[in-house]
């Protein structure tokens, strides 16, 4: 286990690398003008108490008079080239912690497109994607400047204690002893308010959700038809009213370590200037010395606040850039094999006694599942609602990880086979597909995305869709936006998307080609167009389609039917009526309420 002044270290180190290598020049300068403007305090201090001593002996002489001026003038010169320092700073600042905020945003974003699908299921590991997003949008880039300002303030105080030993060597550790308890509080309290972030990073989540929930597009038609929008919003208020709560009260601890480290500073100060006074009296400081060396006790007790807000802020941000360096270091078990060159080039699918549960779930969704799939065929998996369908084709897409039992592709091991090569051979269509808020081009070609200058192929697959008169409509042709987003994008019906969706799929060429509920949002008419084109198409490819409708199965090589996480029965349409098992009673429901159900008023719903 590190130490958290070990943490320290390391991330400051990390991060004014990261810095150096891009703008060595910038942080030369930055910590050049921090080093150059430190020694200001103690020179101002200087000249005060030489002004105010010449000024009591000027006594009309007017060589003296005109050094007290240039003395004077000298002072506002420091001034001015302060804010000049402070100026630059700021800029330094600004881009340091725009690049550095970009770099590791950037990493972040790598890690999360590597992330494993469990990883979204989990809610204690997608706490922590929003705990690193968070941490790094506030916390990465400033370390660096308040470490240079550490620096700088070291330096400030370190020169104007030199001054203040000139009056007595005691004086100085009077305002140091006074000045550390505050420090330690707030590093205390520093390490409280991220442990309580951390404990409610959920709560704060599901606040964000809910006040999204009112602004988003998605739920406003159910919010208002079903009235939710004062439901919603007190429900967001309570959670409001819960961490404001938390927020206030680390406030009001926060204001009283600050008072209270504020009044030991104020009395040592004031011991201080009574013996700085008694001094003045018994004539071994001059009142040039008691200004002077009174201003530095001020100074110091200022500086010692700036301090302790550089170390506390210090402590704070490497307890979030730990957050997100775990994150990023973290070994996510993969689902596939990125290194591996296995290629496939297979005769059958081997689905082996396959189980899955989801992440910290007991209940099993796949329960001893085996089937085949041979090259070429069009298998059809039916069953009810949450009978595992979705699960069973996420884990043939090698989405989930199959930990008991295994999906072969003739003897390899879908674990084993290369990621990317492995993409390539399968595409899909989800129930729960995309509408991508940017051009229709992009929103076909993402499904390949070499292909974004194709403009022949992106039309092709658009007409295999079903879409190529819609595009013929649209103003700007394939470059047209869509949904409604952004300024000018046309919000196309859920069909329009459905087909686009597909449009996308086709984009891959795959050999094997997943359709999970391809036709959910479309009309019958359209439905039986899109089955038949997929038909068509996909002669020679292997099809695994979950469809509610069961027309179409009727043309499927092989039908699963799964109920529960198990697999029920297996066969043809025909071998499948023939046992009149829960295929035969959920077809023939189906065809009854297409056929009579209106007629007879008798509505029964099934699958
Ligand atoms: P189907 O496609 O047949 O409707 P699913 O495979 O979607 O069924 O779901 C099967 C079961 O798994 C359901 O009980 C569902 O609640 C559960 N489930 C689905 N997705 C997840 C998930 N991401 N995390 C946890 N449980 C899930």
């Amino acid at each position: 286990m590190k130490t958290n002044i070990e943490k320290v270290w390391e991330h400051s180190k990390e991060s004014t690398l990261m810095i150096w290598k891009d703008h060595p020049y910038l942080v030369m300068s930055w910590l050049l003008i921090a080093l150059v403007t430190s020694v200001f305090p103690a020179i101002h201090i200087w000249l005060q108490k030489t002004i105010i001593d010449s000024i009591t002996i000027l006594g009309g002489d007017k060589r003296l008079l005109i050094s007290v001026v240039l003395l004077l003038a000298l002072t506002h010169i420091l001034k001015i080239g302060e804010t000049i320092g402070m100026v630059f700073s700021n800029y330094v600042n600004s881009v340091v912690n725009t690049d550095l905020t970009f770099r590791t945003k950037r990493l972040v974003g790598e890690k999360c497109i590597n992330l494993s699908l469990d990883y979204f299921d989990n809610s204690i590991l997608y706490d922590r994607i929003k705990m690193a997003v968070q941490s790094l949008t506030y916390n990465v880039a400033n370390l660096l400047q308040d470490i240079i300002d550490l620096i700088k303030n070291i330096i400030s105080i370190t020169s104007v204690i030199i001054i203040l030993v000139y009056a007595h060597w005691t004086l100085p550790i009077i305002l140091i002893t006074a000045g550390f308890p505050g420090i330690i509080l707030l590093i205390f309290l520093k390490n409280r308010r991220y442990k309580e972030t951390v404990e409610n990073t959920s709560l704060a989540r599901k606040m964000e959700y809910t006040f999204r929930l009112l602004s988003r597009k998605d739920a406003a038609k159910e919010i208002r038809i079903f009235q939710l929008g004062t439901f919603l919003l007190e429900r967001w208020e309570k959670i409001h009213y819960k961490l404001r709560k938390v927020n206030l009260s680390h406030t009001v601890y926060e204001g009283k370590v600050s008072v209270s480290s504020h009044i030991i500073l104020s009395l040592a100060t004031l011991v201080i200037a009574v013996i700085l006074v008694w001094q003045v009296d018994s004539g071994v400081l001059t009142v040039g010395d008691y200004v002077a060396l009174s201003g530095a006790a001020l100074t110091i007790q200022t500086q010692f606040g700036t301090i302790a807000q550089s170390v506390a802020g210090i402590f704070e941000k490497t307890l979030y850039i730990n957050n997100v360096k775990s994150f990023l270091s973290e070994d996510i078990p993969h689902s596939l094999n990125v290194n591996s060159s296995a290629k496939i080039n297979f005769s059958k699918i081997h689905i082996k006694n396959i189980s899955f549960s989801y992440e910290n779930q007991e209940k099993k969704v796949l329960d001893n599942v085996s089937f085949e799939i041979n090259r070429g065929d069009s298998i059809a998996i039916v069953g009810e609602n949450g009978s595992g369908k979705t699960t069973l084709v996420n884990c043939l897409l090698a989405l989930y990880k199959v930990k008991t039992g295994s999906i072969l592709f003739d003897d390899t091991d879908i674990n084993t086979i290369d990621e990317s090569y492995l993409r390539k051979q399968l595409t899909a269509v989800f129930q729960d597909y995309m509408q991508y808020q940017y051009p229709l081009r992009d929103n076909v070609a993402m499904g390949n995305i070499s292909d974004i200058d194709n403009d022949n192929k992106i039309m092709k697959c658009l007409e295999m869709a079903g879409l190529d008169q819609f595009v013929t409509t649209m103003k700007d042709g394939l470059d047209s936006p869509l949904g409604s987003e952004f300024n000018r994008g046309q919000e196309l019906s859920g069909g329009q998307w459905q087909r686009i969706a597909i449009a996308r799929a086709l984009m891959r060429e795959a050999e094997i080609v997943i359709l999970d509920e391809p036709t959910a949002s479309l009309d019958p008419q359209s439905e039986l167009d899109i089955f038949n084109r997929f038909h068509e198409l996909s002669k020679g490819k292997t099809t695994v389609t979950i469809s509610h409708c069961l027309g179409p199965a009727q043309l499927a090589d092989q039908i699963l039917v799964l109920s529960k996480g198990r697999l029920i029965e297996q066969g043809t349409h025909q071998q499948l009526m023939d046992i009149k098992g829960k295929y035969y009673k959920m077809f023939t429901s189906q065809a009854h309420w297409y056929q009579n159900s209106f007629a007879e008023g008798d509505v029964e719903y099934s699958g």
